[in-house]
């Protein structure tokens, strides 16, 4: 599908002088334009492409080609681009277009990368199919009946159908891992406070991050070290130094992992998926790798806390979608409280709504106690028990998501059933760890599936390398 396996070779190729990054950037193109009923894009930015791989070319030939001089890549419609549309897939945002670029975003221009489009996504990033975007559910590209997941399911089928080299996404309480899952590539969620968040639309604070979706770890690697460290517009971003995580991704080391009792023997996860979890177990036993059990007594209240808390975090955040400084201003609305509520009503998606209002109602003055205060409490206890679990073994290891991709339409009427498909992801965004979703499984439905790895506050560079060396011994197709 993809002519390179990475980024590197790709390079090589472009500094050997045997291609160009026009005649790369064209093969996306083409490939977008044959995959348009994914829905994958919201939005392809052709000329610009162009434009710039014809300057980054001429970048290679004098020398002076950055880091990243000619990788594809496509952003998340929550990431700001200076100069180019943001809506996050909401009408509430039609046609407003960001007045600065990401800090991510940033970087990765000034390494010379080549952003080619910006990706459909659940609006606000809110979901779990990418069925909430008020532009149309993304289809998977290897099951077109079935979801993308999500909510970063736009970027995860990009990058799954080869229509990019890689993806930016954003991970609230598993929106890069699940869709990840869903579509057979690499998603990593780093540790909070690793990547800025200026000029990421924000969904709750106290979680959202951006990470990756790849083909591989070379390019999570070497985005990471461009995209990662200090920044003074956002002021949770750690300044500890950025690893050349690139050059660290081969280990011999052996790792003790350690899994939870009731996330592998959960009803809910499919037998398969079980199945081959248990063999990779099995067969990193054998390969000097010891893994033990433990129990996980919070699996049950892990979604209860993620929905009070980060719905009422968006309740907060959202509140400056009024129809007054920008996005969508309701045309009948005369008063004041009129194009606030008239602009919000027409604005907003139901499952946007929705969230509004639990965490509105979960901060109002009575319940506050009840809800919010209580799963700002248990979100301590599973944040504790997580990192200690870490202290004594190098890495959690469960599975991505409890099933394969599900069928279009299949979860729609049943919010519950869709937050259960992130019961696995959102332990790891509860505590701020680094996780990654690996494709290291197929389902006889035809169809691939994750498996996740969490690692410590900040080592980054051990979780990328473990990963590569789960990625080179378990990834190919059947093992
Ligand atoms: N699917 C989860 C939700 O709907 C997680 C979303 C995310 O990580 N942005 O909130």
């Amino acid at each position: 599908m993809q002519r390179y396996t990475s980024y590197i070779p790709y390079r090589e190729a472009l500094e050997g002088k045997g291609i160009s990054c026009i005649e790369e950037v064209r093969y996306f193109l083409s490939r977008i334009e044959d995959h348009k009923n994914l829905n994958a894009f919201l939005e392809v930015y052709g000329a610009e492409a162009l434009e710039r791989a014809e300057a980054i070319d001429a970048k290679i030939a004098s020398g002076t080609a950055g880091k990243l001089a000619g990788m594809v890549i496509a952003l998340k419609d929550n990431i700001c681009h200076l100069g180019h549309k943001v809506s996050a897939s909401s009408k509430i945002l039609e046609g407003f277009e960001s007045i600065y670029s990401s800090t991510a975003t940033e970087r990765l221009l000034a390494e010379d990368a080549i952003i080619i489009g910006r990706t459909n996504c659940d609006e606000f990033a809110m979901g779990s199919s990418n069925e909430n975007s008020a532009y149309g559910p993304v289809l998977n590209p290897l099951d077109h009946s079935r979801v993308p997941g999500g909510s970063s399911g736009g970027s995860a089928a990009a990058v799954a159908a080869g229509l990019c080299h890689v993806a930016l996404g954003s991970d609230t309480g598993g929106s890069i891992r699940q869709p990840a899952s869903f579509c057979g590539v690499v998603g990593f969620r780093p540790t909070y406070g690793r990547i800025s968040r200026h000029g990421l639309l924000a969904f709750a604070s106290s979680f959202d991050q951006i990470g990756t979706v790849t083909n591989n770890m070379e390019d999570a690697a070497l985005i990471m070290e461009v995209i990662s460290g200090k920044d003074i517009y956002d002021a949770t971003v750690s300044s500890r130094p950025v690893p050349e995580y690139s050059k660290h991704l081969e280990t011999e080391e052996k790792y003790n992992l350690v899994y939870l009792d009731e996330c592998v023997n959960h009803p809910g996860v499919d037998p398969e998926i079980k199945a081959r979890f248990s063999e990779i177990l099995n067969d990193l036993q054998g390969l000097g790798h010891p893994n033990k059990n433990a129990s996980f007594p919070y699996l049950d209240q892990v979604i209860p806390v993620y929905y009070v808390l980060a719905t009422a975090e968006a309740s907060s955040n959202f509140s400056r979608y009024a129809g007054m400084t920008y996005g969508h201003r309701s045309k009948d609305a005369k008063t004041l409280e009129e194009i606030i509520v008239k602009s919000r009503s027409e604005g907003f998606g139901p499952e946007v709504k929705r969230r509004i209002m639990l965490g509105t109602f979960v901060l109002s003055e009575g319940y506050y106690d009840a809800y919010y205060n209580k799963a700002q409490k248990v979100r301590r206890l599973i944040s504790d028990h997580t990192n200690n679990l870490l202290k004594e073994n190098d890495f959690l290891i469960l599975p991505t998501a409890p099933a394969t991709a599900f069928a279009l339409g299949e979860n729609t009427a049943d919010p519950i059933a869709m937050y259960l498909a992130d019961i696995f992801t959102i332990q790891s965004a509860i505590a701020g760890l680094p996780s990654i979703s690996l494709p290291l499984g197929w389902h006889s439905n035809g169809m691939p599936f994750g498996i996740q790895i969490i690692g410590r506050s900040y080592e980054e560079e051990k979780l990328l390398a473990f990963s590569n060396y789960l990625m080179n011994k378990f990834a190919k197709r059947g093992k």
